[in-house]
């Protein structure tokens, strides 16, 4: 039977603080993310680099068997939980006074701390300051998390919870038990829990939020905010999947700004970009949630329609094309108007996305042809019934 020393168990929790807060604290210096600025990163440095000397402090105390108190630790302790939560308010855009306000208290606690004459009260004090202090972490965090939409925000709150939760562990085998080895024990399992899931948390914000802006970049078109080709044809799998699934039909809208050039001309390239913007914000104003609105490229627009029938999808384009003609748009003193002509397509069947979109593309060529500002539809696939 192997016999298990318990305090080599305490030194391999030591090492592995002290390696992983380093860690934490060298891979934040090196983020560069808009997701969370600077300043809060830099509080976020100062917590993982003041935790890693804490955890060194304790690990050549109790290795070198220096009898020392706990105040060094406590310290540590404070001035790491002070930084973490100013940087956690400085994430929720906290105002500076009230940072500062927190800090203060820190400083105070900090100098209380010093005063304190035994091990025991040293542990108790620091229960009070976690059932405290790390509960209105715990608030600021769910508030944070509720905001962001990010799991990592998430795993930073369960941290802050099951700090502020050791609180009463500790009360009762220090109160109740009179064991405050047991109490001391509660301490370096919950700061040690507390330190990884938050750096874990943080690393996994930025990660999520880094792939989003990706994503976004990837399937959005920059200027107008709506689906790019790729995006596009990504949404339409799932429409077209939904469509095979429920056996109803989709409907394509094709259009293009009627003479786009001539505006560029007249307004230059920035007037343009600022019609195209204004195009893109009537067409989403007139689709359901569920249309799929795409700026293929230039002055050329598709609206995907799930469960639209040929009828339902001109009924829309007509809608759109009145509205185009009728916008008035003020662009630098001068009122810009414009038309823009259509081309409907539907398929009741065997639905391929490119056959749709390029029969939508033929009536659109026909409306041009036709002598632009209005609808043609495609009507080489009838309806079934
Ligand atoms: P038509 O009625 O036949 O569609 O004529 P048009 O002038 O609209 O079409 P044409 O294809 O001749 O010109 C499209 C212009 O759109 C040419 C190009 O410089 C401009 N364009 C393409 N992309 C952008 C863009 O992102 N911003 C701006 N401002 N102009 C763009
Ligand atoms: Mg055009
Ligand atoms: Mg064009």
């Amino acid at each position: 039977m192997i016999e298990l020393d318990l305090k080599l168990y305490v030194y391999a929790l030591y090492f592995l603080m002290v390696v992983s807060t380093t860690s934490f604290a060298l891979i934040i210096r090196k983020i560069e993310s808009d997701t969370i600025s600077k300043i809060p990163l830099l509080y976020f440095n100062g917590y993982f680099i003041v935790g890693a000397i804490g955890w060194i402090s304790h690990g050549i105390k109790d290795s070198a068997n220096i009898d020392i108190d706990l105040t060094i630790g406590l310290l540590f302790y404070l001035l790491a939980s002070g930084l973490l939560v100013v940087a956690v308010a400085e994430c929720g855009k906290q105002n500076k006074s009230r940072r500062i306000i927190i800090l203060a208290i820190h400083f105070c606690i900090a100098a209380i701390s010093i005063l304190i004459d035994t091990d025991p009260q040293r542990i108790l004090f620091l229960g009070v300051y976690c059932l405290s202090f790390y509960s209105c972490i715990a608030y600021l965090t769910f508030k944070w998390s509720r905001e962001k939409q990010n799991f990592g925000h998430t795993i930073i709150f369960v941290a802050t919870v099951l700090v502020a939760a050791l609180a009463p562990c500790i009360f009762y085998s220090g109160l109740v038990l009179n064991d405050y080895g047991l109490a001391y024990g509660f301490i370096i399992i919950g700061s040690s829990t507390g330190y990884i899931l938050i750096g874990t948390g943080l690393l996994t914000v930025v990660m999520i939020a880094e792939n989003k802006k990706m994503q976004k970049l990837a399937l959005y078109d920059p200027l107008t905010g709506l689906y790019n080709r790729r995006g596009m044809n990504l949404s339409c799998n799932h429409i077209v999947s939904a469509a095979h699934r429920s056996e109803s039909c989709i409907s394509a809208i094709n259009m293009d700004i009627d003479f786009f050039k001539k505006i560029n001309d007249a307004y230059g390239h920035d007037g343009g970009d600022y019609v195209l913007k204004k195009f893109a914000q009537a067409l989403l104003k007139s689709v359901r949630p569920n249309d799929v609105c795409c700026r293929l490229g230039g002055e050329e627009f598709v609206i995907v329609l799930l469960e639209a029938k040929q009828e339902y999808a001109v009924l829309v384009a007509e809608r759109i094309r009145q509205e185009i003609e009728a916008l008035e748009l003020m662009y630098e003193g001068s009122t810009i108007t414009l038309t823009s002509s259509f081309g409907v397509a539907t398929h009741y069947k065997n639905i391929n996305i490119d056959n749709l979109l390029k029969d939508a593309d033929e009536a659109l060529y026909a409306a041009k042809a036709g002598g632009r500002n209005q609808v043609c539809v495609n009507a080489a696939n009838e309806s079934p019934s």
